[in-house]
């Protein structure tokens, strides 16, 4: 594990979980495993303490689920610190696209008060527009946007379930924070990199993706419909939308663009709070698609367990490397056409996000 970086060797920390462990087995797991990270014994009275996971989009039963919410934020609470569930809006219509929307789907999915112990707080407001740029040295942007709450939270404890990606190859940390703690502006600008293309032949004019597209980029064409490629945020709608599969993204070009302002992202989103970070992977019922995906997706791979550490991308680096052991490489989205999720992790090493060098300690 040799690496460039100029930071010292990360810690992560794992443990297995059996295939079938119940909610409470898996809560209890995530807990103890944060409890090893530094930082949570520097949580105090009144702290804020942001806990950011994903709360599935509809009919999405892969996330993490309530429990682990629940035993996390008793434990802030026994230091008489505050914590609180956040999100954000997503860049696509649908039904996560405002606080409101994306609230009752949290509650759907049993993130209530009662069974989280922790309030939901949107941290980019009602529409997903209120942002706060942040300076970086970074290759694409030297000024990224991210939710204008970040700023206020004393600690932020990230649950990220580790899936597969269709742009990114893995979601796991680095797109957690990157990605879910971006305001509108700053998923914009992640996802521009990427623009669609419609297949004529296999386009059956059906008129969905324009209704669904935010940017009024589409309109029909004589052989089918089209994307007017100035117009279009690369936000990805579209070919969530078209069950023809006609719409694909140029995945080999923008893939590594994606990725690279999303860590871009990240580095913004931890600025000031690398002491007062703790993030948990859980690699649990494993999907071919992150939980934005608005299906029942099943499982791809056994069970392995939970990893954490204070260092995102060592915690990714370690959870792709154990997949690839203990199953083989998982998170191609087409196996003719894999994704390489690395380029997220070499960027973030290399702009200061993190190191890939780790050492990995089993509890
Ligand atoms: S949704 Fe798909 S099939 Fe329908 S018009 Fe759009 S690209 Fe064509
Ligand atoms: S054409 Fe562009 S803006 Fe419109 S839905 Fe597709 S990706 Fe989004």
């Amino acid at each position: 594990m040799k690496s460039n970086s100029n930071k010292p060797m990360a810690k992560v920390y794992f443990k297995s979980v059996k295939q079938g462990a119940t909610a409470s087995e898996i809560a209890a797991c995530n807990l103890e495993l944060i409890m090893k990270l530094e930082p949570f014994s520097k949580i105090k009275a009144k702290d804020f303490v942001a806990i950011k996971m994903h709360f599935g989009d509809i009919n999405n039963i892969g996330h993490i689920k309530p429990e682990s919410v629940k035993l996390l934020a008793d434990a802030i609470k026994a230091k008489k610190a505050r914590p609180f569930l956040v999100e954000t809006s997503t860049l696509y219509v649908g039904e996560r696209s405002n606080a409101y929307d994306h609230i009752n789907i949290a509650y759907k999915h049993g993130f209530t008060y009662e069974k989280t112990g922790a309030p939901i707080i949107m941290a980019d407001g009602l529409l997903g527009h209120s942002q706060t740029a942040v300076k970086i040295n970074g290759k694409h942007s030297k000024e990224i946007f991210v939710a204008s709450d970040v700023a206020h939270y004393d600690f932020l404890i990230c649950l990220n379930h580790v899936t597969g990606h269709m742009i990114t190859g893995v979601g796991a940390a680095i797109k957690n924070l990157g990605m879910g703690l971006a305001a509108r502006g700053g998923k914009l600008s992640q996802h521009s990199g990427a623009l669609p293309s419609i297949n004529e032949k296999k386009c059956v004019k059906c008129g969905r993706c324009q209704m669904f597209c935010p940017a009024g980029a589409i309109s029909p064409g004589e052989a089918a419909f089209k994307i007017d490629s100035a117009k279009c945020i690369g936000c990805g709608e579209c070919i969530a939308i078209c069950k023809k599969e006609a719409v694909k993204f140029s995945w080999k070009q923008t893939s590594k663009i994606v990725q690279e302002k999303m860590a871009e992202h990240a580095l913004g989103v931890i600025s000031g709070k690398s002491e007062h970070l703790l993030l948990t992977n859980h690699i649990i019922h494993v999907t071919k698609e992150c939980d934005c995906a608005a299906e029942a997706d099943p499982r791809v791979i056994d069970d392995i367990g939970i990893l954490a550490s204070t260092d995102p991308v060592a915690l990714d680096k370690a959870s792709v490397d154990i997949v690839k052991k203990i199953h083989g490489y998982p998170f191609d989205y087409e196996s003719k056409n894999p994704l390489n999720p690395m380029f997220q992790l070499e960027h973030g090493q290399k702009i200061g996000l993190g190191t890939m060098n780790y050492e990995l300690i089993e509890v």
